[in-house]
């Protein structure tokens, strides 16, 4: 397939060393949010591919660090997340390939958090001890009060449950996820927690009552045996490349809070006998690799017609690539 149209670069200015915060750049308008709030970010073929099916999110969040002098450096790593990327291809018989870019591992870039829920999954597939597994939901009711409030509730009264008898008579070590909602109309917030663990059978009921003993007024629980433990790692890409409700990310106030409360709250953590696991382990390579392209070199000759860098691209990046080009340049993947 050889791409029919080239248009412009979605948003944004170019990568050439240039400053978040310099005035020369293209600034990008943000839909939800007040008038005369514009970020540059920087784009090229590659960060617009990386980012690109997360809609306005990265705008919003970039606007909002933006405004904090405290937050200038991460505002800065954030705007720069994927520039200067490499494609480097393994020396070996049967060459593989992989893209090597400056991540700003941001808790609040969905790019980097679906990398760290792939790599939290590849480790739990991984490390995680043989046993029956329990796929358990525990929610606070939901509040008025402040999120980082509402957060620091649900851990500590989390830590408490877990030193219970009828905590550790059912559950013996496992994986917390945290997810954050917000009512739209009420404005109040939902924490939970999805927690992936090994044990054994417990009662719905007992947990519920064993869960409003704890924390006084909640009881809304859920537990599920797991039997396709695979499956249930793909989940954890899901919660830890979204974290918030959509609702969170479309509202500025709302998003702006959760930064805030997320910068002292961690949004995965391992208790019991996982402690020992070691989730965001780098996969090991005996490979060496040597570097190959620029990966927005790769895609602009990709997008200028050259079969081989097309065809690199689609190894590299499967049908991602394909659908991204189909729906930015109005190509037809024919290959
Ligand atoms: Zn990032």
């Amino acid at each position: 397939m050889t791409p029919q149209h080239v248009a412009a670069l979605p948003t944004g200015g170019t990568t050439n060393g240039s400053s978040l915060l310099d005035p020369e750049e293209s600034p990008a308008h943000l839909p939800h949010f007040p008038p005369g709030i514009t970020v540059p970010l920087p784009v090229d073929q590659y960060t617009a591919f990386r980012h690109s099916g997360f809609g306005p999110s990265r705008l919003h969040v970039a606007a909002i660090l933006i405004q904090s002098p405290n937050r200038r450096q991460r505002a800065e790593r954030f705007a720069r997340c994927g520039c200067d990327a490499w494609v480097q291809k393994s020396d070996d018989d049967d060459p593989t390939y992989r893209v090597v870019a400056g991540a700003c591992r941001d808790r609040f870039c969905p790019a980097c958090q679906q990398t760290r829920g792939r790599r939290i999954a590849a480790n739990l597939r991984e490390q995680a001890p043989p046993g029956d597994y329990r796929f358990i939901t525990l929610t606070l009711r939901s509040s008025e009060q402040p999120l980082g409030e509402v957060l620091t509730r649900l851990h500590d009264t989390f830590r408490t449950f877990r030193r219970t008898k009828a905590w550790q008579d059912h559950v013996s070590g496992g994986v917390c996820f945290c997810e954050a909602t917000i009512n739209p109309e009420t404005r109040r917030w939902h924490p939970h927690y999805h927690i992936i663990c090994q044990g054994t059978w417990w009662d719905k009921h007992e947990l519920s009552a064993a869960w409003l003993a704890a924390t006084g007024d909640s009881h809304i629980v859920d537990i599920q045996a797991v039997r396709d433990f695979d499956e249930v790692c793909s989940y954890v890409v899901k919660y830890t490349s979204k974290g918030m409700d959509p609702t969170v990310w479309r509202s500025q106030p709302a998003l702006s809070e959760a930064i805030d409360a997320f910068e002292h709250h961690k949004m995965c953590f391992t208790f019991g006998t996982f402690r020992k696991l070691r989730l965001l382990s780098a996969p090991k390579s005996e490979a060496s690799w040597i570097p190959v392209k620029r990966a927005s070199d790769l895609i602009r000759d990709a997008l200028a017609g050259d079969k081989d860098a097309y065809a690199l691209c689609k190894r590299i990046w499967g049908r991602r690539f394909g659908r991204w080009l189909s729906e930015t340049y109005s190509c037809v993947d024919t290959s």
